[in-house]
């Protein structure tokens, strides 16, 4: 068994959609489970159509509607047309709703964005039926993705490692071919969760890890994760193997490859995660393992990414030196207004630490003023080197080399 991923842009319309079946036809051998996230940008469509409903009291889903049954209909799928205008039905009522009371709770909003994956599995699991493959459509929560109630960003919980497998296994041995929604989980109390945007990459690794599948592939638009950004360095080249760790590093630090819990459960299970590009199938792309298998003979740097609109906060304890505790205050106090921290470096007397999101830290620097004088620099990037790290010190010294040749202060 494999699991193969599509993201919105791999389905975001007819044509699309037929291109993904070329490639699961060629496969079916292995049986496949296939993972889609929404059609293009539908789960955006779907926040701007709540945003309406609750600040102007007005329900709007031309956009969506024609979208999903426009495609349903070029693919010639009366079946699904139904079943998508009831789906359709439900997310007007919501809407109605949301228009009504003008409140959008966490829990509402991961209810509304699901109607992205919801949809587009059925419009894809009918196209495939229709050329002969035996899919069906399932959503996650239907195959054993329970979460915590940590709406928009919930996590599974670990009865999903039994339960998945339990369910889905069953459906291979009898020659089905699932196409599951990406993205989406219930809590215990039967309410739909999301696990945070891109999160179908995720629901696919933990598939592929639960039912212990050779491989899960996630198919993207360019050649597996590249050594740098192509839009940036115009020679990034795809990077073969790669780690975990590596990976989820890249992730983390900026690259647009997959989302950064989603190497998680593979990293459990060793379970291979590979990207490819459904636009250059013959390419090798990128093999994500425990151990890469050209480790001796990989480059130093393996990849560099960057993250820009970056702030940098600088705290310098107004303390005696030595202080116990100082630290542990600091970091209390980010964790009290609920502010993540990105990179953190510290000596003796300050703490220098980097948020990736703009806050609004005027509560915070009050708070930390009592124990430190505190600086906030706004529009600072990191750059991230990716590499062996038993060569960090070669690495560092060549890329410091070259930050003073051109002009840039570390
Ligand atoms: N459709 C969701 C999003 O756009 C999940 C995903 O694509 O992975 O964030
Ligand atoms: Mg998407």
């Amino acid at each position: 068994m494999i699991v193969m991923k599509f993201g919105g842009s791999s389905v975001a319309n007819a044509s699309r959609i037929r291109h993904v079946a070329g490639i699961v036809k060629t496969q079916l051998s292995k049986k496949p489970v296939l993972v889609l996230s929404a059609m293009g940008d539908t789960t955006d469509h779907l926040l701007e159509a709540a945003k309406l409903a609750l600040e102007q009291g007005k329900v709007e889903i031309k956009n969506i509607e024609k979208l999903h049954l426009e495609t349903a209909k070029t693919l010639k799928l009366p079946a699904a047309q139904k079943e998508i205008t009831v789906l359709l039905g439900e997310l007007t009522r919501l809407l109605s709703g949301i228009a009504l009371i003008r409140e959008l709770t966490p829990r509402t909003k991961d209810y509304l964005v699901s109607f992205g994956e919801r949809l587009s599995v059925r419009i894809a699991a009918a196209h495939l039926k229709s050329i002969g493959m035996n899919s069906r459509a399932f959503d996650a929560f239907e195959l054993g993705f329970i979460s915590d109630s940590n709406y928009t960003q919930a996590e599974l919980l670990k009865e999903s490692w039994d339960l998945i497998p339990e369910k889905i296994l069953p459906q291979i041995k009898g020659n089905v071919l699932p196409v599951v929604t990406g993205f989406i989980a219930k809590d215990q109390k039967g309410s739909i969760t999301t696990l945070g945007r891109g999160g179908s990459d995720l629901s696919a690794t933990m598939i592929a890890a639960a039912c212990r599948a050779e491989e899960v592939q996630v198919w993207k638009d360019v050649d597996g994760i590249l050594t740098a950004d192509p839009r940036i360095v115009k020679n990034a080249r795809p990077v073969q193997h790669i780690t975990y760790d590596e990976a989820a590093e890249l992730a983390y630090f900026g690259a647009q490859v997959l989302h950064p819990r989603a190497m998680q459960p593979c990293m459990k299970t060793g379970t291979p995660v590979l990207v490819k590009n459904s636009y250059n199938i013959e390419a090798p792309g990128t093999r994500i393992e425990q151990t890469s298998a050209s480790a001796k003979k990989a480059p130093p740097v393996r990849a560099i990414t960057s993250k820009h609109k970056v702030t940098l906060v600088d705290i310098v304890s107004t303390r005696m030196l030595g202080q116990h505790g100082f630290l542990a205050e600091v970091f209390s106090v980010f964790a009290k207004f609920g502010i993540s921290i990105d990179m953190v470096a510290t000596s003796e007397v300050s703490v220098s630490l980097t948020l990736d999101t703009a806050y609004d830290l005027a509560e915070v620097k009050k708070e930390l003023n009592k124990v430190a004088s505190v600086e906030v620099k706004t529009g600072k990037a990191i750059v991230s080197i990716i590499g062996n790290v038993k060569r960090s010190s070669e690495i560092l010294a060549r890329t410091f080399k070259i930050c003073q040749l051109i002009g840039i202060p570390v």
